[in-house]
Parts: structure tokens; sequence; C-alpha cells
């Protein structure tokens, strides 16, 4: 054994320039140098190794480090290494690159992968790789493999992420990259030129960017609900009969409060799609700019959607467990003695059982649609499904789901809005605050709905424009399902930022499009806008 260790794994090579060819990336024929032996080192090597190839690794130390390395690898001097080397891995902090100088004629003419990760995001450049293009401008320095940790190269690609981004200047560089990526089983993702490399060596740093909105959004709904709910049913009952119930601060007001935050959460995810549509038919084109605010309020919606899934999910957890309490026992067998004592045994209300009934089923049911919402926003799932799938789900089904919440609320608050004892210091009950929104946005689902209007948005959507040249009738069967793209609400793509896709295979006729004057149904179509903008006011 001691002297198979001994024997050099790694033939002689002759030395010189070597710029490879894709096509020259045979695993047997191709020596990978990686320099530094730390984690990521040691990972990488182990996944060479088990893809085939031959391995030799640069150590300042290498007696050191060997014992670390799969035997079939060979640790030598950073200079062997980038010698003996066809690709070289630069696998050292970047603020160590500098010291790799003195391996610039070994390195000359061959590629470097440059591995590392910034310490925090960079808006502008020069980008590690930039830098280390800038140190060896005779070699081919392609960007890639930092997104990927030692963990997923030592485990192994199917467990973590399959995606490595790679860039660079040289093309023939990168497509040998992408070849030995394929071959130890990542997918290369080609992000292009060097200059993309800023973006990929931020990728890793980023903390869930596009979640911060939706998280804000449900985090300060759900203080203000709180602190709304504990004013009315703990602060009220103290101020007014000094009864103390702040035992309810713990369950009973997080279990009303979380409905609040899913069902307003809700309505946000369906609420940018109607402004754009109403947008478009205010403009009379979709080709005007949506404002950032809205296009970024579209792109989250998937996140506001399951924030909203959560709190629902929460909702039900909590109120399942609401009898197990102590204080539901002790207010159940308080209840009975006074009906004892009363002697009115019997407190079968028909109303209130049938309020119940009804209230649980439709929650169950919107909890269930939810459900099936949050499942297919997974990118694995929504994969499966063709484009009228997933419209249909997340447009047609999460309106019902929206419907159906909101039915639950309306049970839930049954007459009570018109009781006055319910306005606790003029507040008005909670359930009727957080119907504002979801009926408004349901409303304008409506609108939609209505010939004129919805008429106008498909011809919008197809191109028409009010104020230029691009006139045109639609097809009476054009768009089998128009309304479905009118505000395609979806918790995963930005369907109502983009030209509405229409599957049926009418298209623009040229002979259709025809220049005309406002119609009576332009008019009919802005005056209804007008009506439903200002009438509530
Ligand atoms: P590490 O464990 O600290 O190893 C760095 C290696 O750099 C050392 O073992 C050392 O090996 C070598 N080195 C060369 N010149 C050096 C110098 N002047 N001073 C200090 N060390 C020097 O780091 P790592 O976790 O392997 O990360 C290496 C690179 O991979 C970094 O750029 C990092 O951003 C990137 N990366 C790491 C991961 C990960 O999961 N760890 C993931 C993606 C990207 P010798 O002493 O043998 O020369």
């Amino acid at each position: 054994m001691p002297d198979d260790m001994a024997r050099p794994l790694i033939r002689e090579r002759a030395g010189g320039s070597r710029h490879l060819e894709a096509s020259m990336l045979e695993p047997s024929t191709l020596v990978i140098g990686i320099l530094g032996t730390g984690d990521f080192s040691r990972s990488l090597a182990r996944r060479l190794v088990a893809s085939g190839y031959q391995v030799v690794v640069g150590s300042r130390t290498p007696a050191r480090s060997a014992a670390l390395f799969p035997e079939e690898s060979e640790v030598t001097s950073q200079m062997e290494a980038a010698n003996q080397a066809d690709l070289v891995f630069v696998a050292v902090y970047p603020e160590h690159h500098s010291t790799l100088v003195q391996l610039k004629p070994a390195l000359a003419g061959k590629t470097l992968v440059d591995v590392s990760n910034g310490l925090q995001i960079k808006q502008e450049g020069p980008s590690n790789a930039q830098q280390l293009a800038d140190l060896f401008p005779e070699s081919y320095v392609v960007k890639g493999f930092n997104t990927i940790s030692a963990w997923t190269l030592q485990a192994g690609p199917r467990d973590g992420s399959r995606q490595v981004f790679l860039c660079s200047d040289d093309q023939n560089a990168k497509s040998s990259v992408m070849q030995l990526c394929r071959r130890m089983g990542f997918i290369p993702v080609d992000m292009g030129l060097l200059s993309s490399s800023l973006e990929i060596e931020n990728l890793p740093l980023y903390l869930f960017p596009s979640w911060r909105t939706p998280i804000i959004c449900a985090l300060a709904l759900f203080v203000f609900f709180y602190l709304y709910n504990s004013v009315r049913d703990v602060l009220y009952p103290y101020v007014t009969s000094k009864k103390n119930n702040l035992y309810k601060l713990p369950i009973e007001i997080v279990n009303v409060t979380f409905p609040c935050v899913a069902l307003v959460m809700l309505a946000l995810v369906y609420l940018p799609g109607l402004i754009a549509a109403f947008l478009q038919l205010w403009w009379g084109t979709k080709y005007n700019r949506f404002p950032n605010w809205l296009d970024h309020w579209l792109i989250q919606r998937k996140q506001f959607g399951l924030c909203s899934f959560l709190c629902a999910v929460l909702h039900a957890i909590y109120s399942l467990c609401l009898p197990m309490r102590k204080s539901a026992r002790f207010q159940l067998i308080n209840k009975a003695f006074e009906q004892v004592q009363t002697g009115r045994p019997d407190s079968w209300v028909e109303e209130e059982v049938w309020r119940m009934e009804l209230y649980l089923s439709v929650g169950i049911m919107a909890l269930g649609l939810l459900s099936l919402l949050a499942v297919t926003s997974l990118p694995s799932v929504a994969n499966t499904v063709n484009w009228r799938e997933f419209t249909f789900v997340q447009s047609t089904l999460g309106y019902c789901a929206l419907s159906m919440a909101t039915l639950h609320t309306l049970i839930f608050g049954w007459n009570r809005a018109f009781l006055s004892a319910q306005y606790h210091f003029y507040m008005p009950p909670t359930f009727l605050l957080v119907l504002i929104l979801p009926l408004a946005v349901l409303l304008g689902r409506l609108a939609l709905f209505l010939p004129c209007v919805g008429h106008r948005l498909r011809q919008i959507r197809r191109g028409w424009e009010k104020s230029r040249h691009i006139r045109f009738i639609l097809p009476d069967d054009d768009c089998r399902n128009g309304l479905e793209n009118v505000s395609n609400v979806s918790m995963h793509v930005d369907a109502a930022s983009r030209p509405a896709r229409c599957t049926s295979a009418a298209a623009i006729s040229l002979g259709g499009i025809s220049p005309r004057p406002l119609t009576y149904s332009d008019v009919k179509c802005q005056m209804f806008l007008l009506l439903f903008f200002f009438l509530p006011l």
C-alpha cells in the first residue's frame, strides 16, 4: 500500500500552455488542478475523482494536507499542480489570490475556475473573478461553482442544488467547464460574459430578497390586528367591568389574529392583478409600463400567497387546540352549572348550531383550496402542468379560495356587525375591518366579468390601443377564457404584468385591424370605470 501511495498518480506532461477544447474533456485524459486544500477543495477533489478525473491538488504545505484527500488524487506543491493541470480550480479566498502570482507562467493559457464568494453583496464591480482575470491576463477565467456548497459537492448533486451558474469571456473555456460540470452530475447554466460574475457572486449572499416585503407586510398586519384584538377583548372588559382576560393573549387573541392576516394577505395576492387590469383599461393600452411598486407587487404574489397559507394553517391548528385549554374546560363546566342552577338544561340554539356548521365547513374548504394553490406554486409541480391548467388553479381556484375565506369570515360575523355592543371603544369588530379588502377585490373581479369591460380588456391584452393605430375586432371565439388572463392571479408567476397569453388559434387577422373613432362600447367602458372608482367615494 505505501508503494501505491508513493507512486505518482498523474503522469508527467509536457509543460507549456494548453487551451482546452471542449472535445478534449475526456475524464481519463484530463488533469484537473485545485489550488488550496480547504473544505471546498477536499469536497471538489472527491467529486472529481468519483467522476473519473485525475486530480492534482496544489498546497503551500502538501505534507500536512495529503491525508485528507482521496488516495486517487495527488497532493503536491502549488507550482507542481499548476504545471501538471489542464484546468485549475482556484479554491482559495479572494484576498489570497495575489499570493498565487508566482504561478502566472505555469497557468498561462489555461482555464482558471474562480469559486470564491464575496463577504457582502456588491452593487458595483470589479468582482473577485474580474480581479483574478486582471492578475492572470494570460489565463482564461471562468466564474462558477461558488453557489454549490462543499457539502453538496461531497454528498453529490442529488442532495442539494444541481444548477451551476457559469460565466466567462472565453467561450471555449466556458464550454470546457460546462462539460466538466455535466460529467460531475450538475446542470451548468450559462450566464454569459465575465461581467455577470458580480451577480453570480452575490447569489449566495441574498437573504430571501423576494420575501422581504411579504414578510414585513404579514408582520405589520399581525402586530396591528393583535393590538386591535387585545384592546377590544382584553383591555375593554378590564376597563368597563374589571374583568381580567389576560389569559386570552397567548392563544385566543393569536387565533383570531391569524385569520385576519391570512385573509388580508390573500386579498393582497389578487389586488395587484386587478389594479393592473384597471390601469390597462384606463390607459387603453397594454404597452404603458406599470409603476415600479406594482411590478414588484405582481412579482411577489406567490410569497404573499404562501404567507397567507401559513397563517391559515396556524389558525386551523390553534382552533383545533382551543378545547384542550384549561380555561375552555372551566368555562364549559361553569356554563353547565349555571344552566343546572337556572333550570335550563337544554342549551341547544338552532341558529348557533347552523352558524358554526357552515362556518367550519366553508373554512375547511378555503384551507383545502389554499393548500392546493400552495402545492401548485412549487416549481416541481408547476412544471408538470400546462399554462391553462396553471392559470385555472391559480386564478379560478384562487378566487374560489378567496370567496370561501370571505364567506368564512362573513358567517363568523353573522349579524354581529349590526349589534352596537360589538363596537367596543367605538372600534368596529375586527371581522368587519378584515372584510373590506377581500370584498373590494371580489367586486373588482365581478366588474371585469361585465361583457363591455371584459371584452375591451381582452382586446387590449391582444394589442388593441385606444389612442394609436392598432385597433381590431376580436372574433367571438377568440379567447377561450380571456378573463382568466384579466387579472392572472397566481402564487407563482408574474402573469398579469406580461402580455396575456391566449391559447386560441385565432390570431389578430390583418383584415380585422380597422382604425375607427371612439365607439359606444368605449364610452360605456370608460363610464363604467369612472362609476366604479368614484361611486364608493
Ligand atoms: P478554507 O477551508 O479556509 O481553505 C482555503 C485554502 O486556501 C487553505 O486551505 C489554503 O490551503 C489555501 N491558501 C492558499 N493560499 C493561501 C493564503 N495565502 N492564505 C491562506 N490560505 C491559503 O476555505 P474553503 O471553505 O475551502 O473556501 C475556499 C474558496 O471556496 C473560497 O473562496 C470560498 O468562497 C469558496 N467556496 C467555498 C464554499 C464552501 O462550502 N466552503 C462554497 C462555495 C465557494 P493550503 O494551506 O494547503 O495552501
